[in-house]
């Protein structure tokens, strides 16, 4: 973290949570207290999006976790980015690995939905990251580069709505965070390549949230490198260590 770029930190709930679980977490989170200079966004399932909204201050964002690629139509199952803002949710986590992985999604469907995400006023969580694999073959760089190339022209001159998550596959959900040095060294040379390939300001402008096993224990040593701008945390994010995540910069 550093001074200028507002510490952000997104919950990612993926498919968890029922109602009684989601009062719980909610009245946590009300309880905090929470640093007031850090920007909170809770990634909820779709089916409950109208109903957190409905019971968060509105200190607090609400993200969906996936959105489709053009307003309406003939998309069973999938919900739009004006539906969305329709229920008044202004964010979205688009690119998460899972959805890579599990569900197919490619570089371009991603940049695709981010393109139409920013266009229809939301603001975005794109994720990136690394397979173990790729990371042992010395490919970290290679994928991630790649992955942000491809969201490029989708996000234009939308920087200002856009907060990239690096999150390395192999930490998300392992217990295997990756050390601060190790996720560090990825946001730097992220940072440096889009100085490059988008522009000097860009670079220096935009948050970059680490995301894998983020807990309350290693979640200080993160917080404290110049390049990490926030998290995005999944498991963490359903206790109540989540408050002292999103105060890690205390
Ligand atoms: P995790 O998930 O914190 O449970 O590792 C992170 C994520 O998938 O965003």
């Amino acid at each position: 973290a550093i001074m200028g770029r507002k510490f952000v930190v997104g919950g990612n709930w993926k498919m968890n949570g029922d109602k009684n679980q989601i009062n719980e977490i909610v009245n946590n989170l009300k309880k905090g207290p929470l640093d007031e200079n850090v920007e909170v966004i809770i990634g909820v399932p779709a089916v409950y999006l109208a109903y957190v909204k409905s019971i968060v201050p509105d200190s607090i964002a609400v993200a969906a976790q996936n959105c489709w690629k053009v307003p309406k139509g003939a998309f069973t199952g999938e919900i739009s980015p004006a539906m969305l803002k329709d229920v008044g949710i202004n964010w979205v986590i688009l690119g998460h690995s899972e959805r890579r992985s599990i569900f197919g999604e490619k570089d371009e469907l991603v940049a695709e939905k981010v393109a139409h995400a920013l266009e229809s006023g939301l603001k975005v969580i794109a994720c990136i990251g690394e397979t173990l694999e790729e990371r042992e073959a010395g490919k970290t760089e290679e994928v991630v580069f790649r992955q942000t190339k491809a969201l490029l022209p989708a996000i234009g001159d939308k920087w200002a709505n856009v907060v990239l998550a690096y999150e390395p596959v192999w930490a998300i959900g392992t217990g295997k965070t990756a050390s601060p040095q190790q996720a560090q060294e990825v946001h730097s040379s992220l940072r440096n390549w889009l100085s490059t390939n988008a522009s000097p300001d860009v670079a220096n402008a935009v948050r970059i949230q680490y995301g894998g096993s983020v807990t309350a224990a290693n979640c200080k040593e993160l917080a404290a490198c110049s390049d990490i701008d926030g998290f995005l945390v999944g498991g963490a994010s359903l206790k109540p260590e989540f408050v002292d995540i999103i105060n890690a910069t205390n």
